[in-house]
């Protein structure tokens, strides 16, 4: 079971992943994480992280395939952050059915830009282990140094801005080609974690029912 999620920054795509990644024990792939760690000795890709803008299709797919491919996971992933333009997906699809495999399901969370802009704003890293925590919603244990919280550089409000710009233009056209494919499903993303949780869940259950049916 090959999963995409798509939906804006900050509409909890990762924790989601996470969640799915050990309901389900599929491998989680964030091209926004690759790409964190590619702009480490890339100036050019981490001022375009910065700026919120998108890095070229091609930069993209090279880094993933290559992943993929280095790491032998064809099936069994939760793809984090990719395709986010139509090219992007096209590319993929066609790929993977030259792998014989295939995308089987694409959960758009949907959530307002307001409360992104919320989110994001108070969404805080902890150097040391990684841990994601928002100031509000989630705030960091007392044990944990403030100073060791750090804030992505594209959190910022410019940047938060951009991105959900960059998403609206580049998705639409994206969202309809994966309706057309009847694999896309749509999860509330502006409630709790919990209950996005229990939506993500029911619809990957209602998938593998339906699928079991099928066979
Ligand atoms: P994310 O962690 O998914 O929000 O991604 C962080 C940043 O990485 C984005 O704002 C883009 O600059 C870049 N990025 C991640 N995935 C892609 C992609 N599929 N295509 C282009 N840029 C991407």
């Amino acid at each position: 079971m090959n999963i995409i999620l798509i939906g804006p920054p900050g509409s909890g795509k990762g924790t989601v992943a996470e969640f799915l990644e050990k309901k389900y024990k599929l491998f989680h792939l964030s091209t926004g994480q690759m790409l964190r760690n590619v702009a480490k000795e890339r100036a050019d890709i981490a001022e375009i992280l910065t700026k919120g803008q998108l890095v070229p299709d091609d930069l993209i797919l090279s880094v993933l395939k290559d992943y993929i491919e280095t790491n032998q996971i064809l099936d069994n992933f939760i793809l984090d952050g990719t395709p986010r333009t139509l090219y992007q997906y096209e590319d993929l699809k066609k790929w993977l059915k030259e792998k014989n495999t295939k995308f089987d399901m694409a959960i758009y969370l949907k959530v307002s830009d307001e409360e992104v802009i919320n989110r994001l704003s108070n969404r805080r890293t902890h150097a040391k282990t990684g841990e994601i925590y928002n100031l509000v919603t989630n705030p960091p244990p007392e044990e944990i140094d403030p100073n060791d919280l750090i804030q992505r550089s594209d959190d910022t409000t410019e940047g938060i801005k951009k991105r959900l710009e960059v998403f609206h233009t580049t998705t639409k056209k994206l969202l309809q080609a994966m309706q057309q494919d009847d694999i896309l499903v749509n999860l509330n993303a502006q409630q709790p974690i919990e209950g996005m949780l229990d939506e993500a869940e029911i619809i990957v259950n209602n998938y593998l029912k339906q699928k079991n049916a099928q066979n």
